[in-house]
């Protein structure tokens, strides 16, 4: 049994759990190497307690599951069969304890899940599970270095098209066009450009604006490898944005650089989101930076930790997060600078190093 499978069998120890079922296609992946999406058909990696553990997947799927999954015991169900069914066959013993993923069952599988087994008592093991992945092992680290270094270098090429009179929409289609053609990637979430004013809203969507000259232009953009997703956050400036800007740039600046400062394994997150933030608060700001510093990242762009001024939580030697200290000033633009960081023995260590230094484009 591989060392995630030994320890999901302690959180069943611990919980006092009769079986695990997992069900989410990534978490399956993480503890099997075998990544499917299976739409509306029941993929699953079970774990009864007396039992050797195994995969349930689609008939069609076997041949795929058998080729690179570490748990060989693999059952089937086909498409006439249901999988519920076949599913209380393979646990030999009854289960009253039923560890599973409650933020990602729906009520629809959860009552078909509960008709077939029979147990009252559900536990909700997401935590665990987002604990595991929260500490990163060597070759997951490495994904996330090669994801960051080619989100730096499509950005890199991206910004020398940057014109005044092309619009968001332009500037998003050409970068996610090179990201696939050269790099062979995929964007990790929706490839996000917004210029002047649309730069101040921190979920905007790109559209139909035409870049202006003295426009702030935020990339906020990442890509995929192997699982692994990179998100990083650069602000340009289209000619000259004036002087506010100008300062509040090296405002957000000086916020990112302190919150990266204050990573250290022990530390806890809402220090961290305190290191940036009292800065911004200090300066008169405090008020246009309306969103937390970080979050997690890893299989998922946004993942556990959040870091935010109200976790407690401590910082653990192997934790990948990001620091994206903002300020938004309404109707006028605004100025992000996200980078992913390692939490290292020493400290951090930043994955992303693409120029912090305000930089003149177009
Ligand atoms: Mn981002
Ligand atoms: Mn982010």
């Amino acid at each position: 049994m591989n060392e995630r499978v030994l320890a999901l069998h302690r959180v069943m120890d611990q919980r006092s759990l009769d079986v695990i079922i997992i069900t989410q296609p990534k978490h399956v992946a993480y503890l099997s190497g075998y990544a499917s999406e299976p739409h509306e058909r029941f993929l699953g990696l079970v774990l009864p307690r007396a039992q050797e553990p195994f995969l349930l997947v689609p008939a069609l799927d076997e041949e795929a599951a058998r080729a690179v999954s570490s748990i060989t015991a693999i059952m089937t169900h086909k498409d006439t069969e249901n999988p519920y069914h076949v599913l209380k066959r393979a646990i030999r013993s009854t289960a009253k304890r039923i560890g599973i993923e409650k933020g990602h069952l729906t009520v629809a599988r959860y009552e078909q899940l509960s008709a077939a087994l029979d147990s009252k008592q559900w536990v909700d093991i997401n935590d665990s599970l987002q604990a595991m992945r929260a500490i990163k092992t060597t070759e997951e680290i490495g994904r996330l270095k090669e994801a960051a270094r080619i989100v730096e270098d499509v950005l890199k090429d991206g910004l020398k098209l940057v014109k005044v009179g092309i619009t968001e929409l332009d500037i998003v289609a050409e970068l996610e066009y090179r990201m696939k053609k050269q790099w062979g990637a995929s964007p990790s979430f929706a490839t996000t450009v917004l210029s002047g004013p649309n730069s101040a809203l921190p979920h905007g969507v790109p559209g139909l604006r035409k870049i202006a000259g003295g426009d702030l232009l935020l990339f906020d953009m990442g890509v995929w490898v192997d699982g692994y997703a990179s998100d990083l956050t650069r602000t340009f400036a289209v000619g000259d944005v004036g002087k506010q800007f100008q300062q509040v740039y090296d405002i957000v600046l000086e916020a990112n650089r302190l919150g990266i400062a204050a990573v250290c394994p022990g530390t806890a997150m809402k220090q961290v989101d305190e290191a940036a933030r009292g800065y911004i608060e200090e300066q008169g700001y405090g008020c246009y930076f309306t969103h937390r510093l970080g979050h997690g990242l890893g299989m998922d762009v946004h993942e556990y930790p959040s870091i935010n001024g109200v976790n407690e939580d401590l910082l653990c030697e192997g934790m990948v997060i990001t620091i994206e200290p903002g300020i938004y000033l309404k109707d006028r633009g605004g100025i992000r600078i996200e980078d992913d960081v390692l939490v290292t023995q020493a400290g951090a260590e930043t994955l992303t190093a693409f120029t912090r230094e305000l930089t003149v484009i177009g």
